[in-house]
């Protein structure tokens, strides 16, 4: 077989090479066919190689919940009006079976708003000292959009994506990413303290598995 040409104008294959790292709806023969020409073809190799180290990076980081310390940032860099608090959501004992669990929500701090622990910073707090089986809900108003974002915490936090929230009221509903990050139409962080809240987990069905693309897109569009 005759060795591809590779010139510093590209290679031919340069599209299907990066449609094979996002692992996008190639057929499989468009498959065999990109593989076969990685074997042929140094520079695509590179360029897979680098690509597939990219892709596999941005996919961690984008499905990784947000720490304490990057909503602190954020709060620093936003505007004065900016509004955020942890509020801790407590499982409450339940007899029967329902689909979505009760939780009782405290807000334990807000910055900017009213209280004692008005000049709290998120980092302060260690999720660890929070009680057993209790989810932890980072809020921070978003005034531009007049939405509040939701920031999840969970122990077990390989396991909210899709979790669903349902807040007492307006049926607000509140679905999260694999980040643990959802928004509900702004409201006041205080308001959501004390009240009783339930958390669905996601359904387990057998839905076809998404490929690299999609996990990044879906992860980046709910932030
Ligand atoms: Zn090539």
């Amino acid at each position: 077989m005759k060795k591809e040409e590779t010139t510093l104008e590209g290679c031919p294959y340069d599209n299907l090479i990066e449609l094979l790292c996002l692992d996008v709806n190639l057929s499989e023969g468009e498959k065999r066919k990109a593989r076969v020409h990685l074997q042929q073809c140094a520079r695509c190799r590179k360029k897979y190689q680098e690509l597939e180290g990219i892709y596999k990076h941005l996919n961690e980081q984008v499905n990784k919940p947000v720490t304490n310390k990057a909503l602190d940032l954020a709060k620093k860099i936003r505007d004065k009006e900016t509004k955020y608090g942890l509020v801790v959501c407590e499982p409450l004992k339940t007899d029967k079976k329902p689909t979505a669990l009760p939780y009782k929500t405290k807000v334990l701090f807000t910055a900017n708003g009213t209280g004692a622990g008005k000049d709290s910073k998120l980092a302060d707090f260690d999720p660890r000292s929070l009680p057993k089986d209790s989810i932890a809900i980072r809020a921070m108003t978003d005034k531009a959009c007049d939405k509040l974002l939701l920031y999840l915490w969970h122990e077990d936090g390989d396991n909210i994506d899709g979790w669903e929230l349902q807040l007492p009221g307006k049926s607000k509903t509140a679905v999260f990413s694999r980040a643990g990050v959802s928004q509900i139409p702004l409201m006041e962080i205080e308001d959501l303290g004390d009240k009783v809240i339930y958390f669905k987990e996601k359904q387990k069905k057998a839905t076809a598995s998404e490929n690299r693309y999609e996990c990044i897109f879906k992860s980046i569009s709910s932030l």
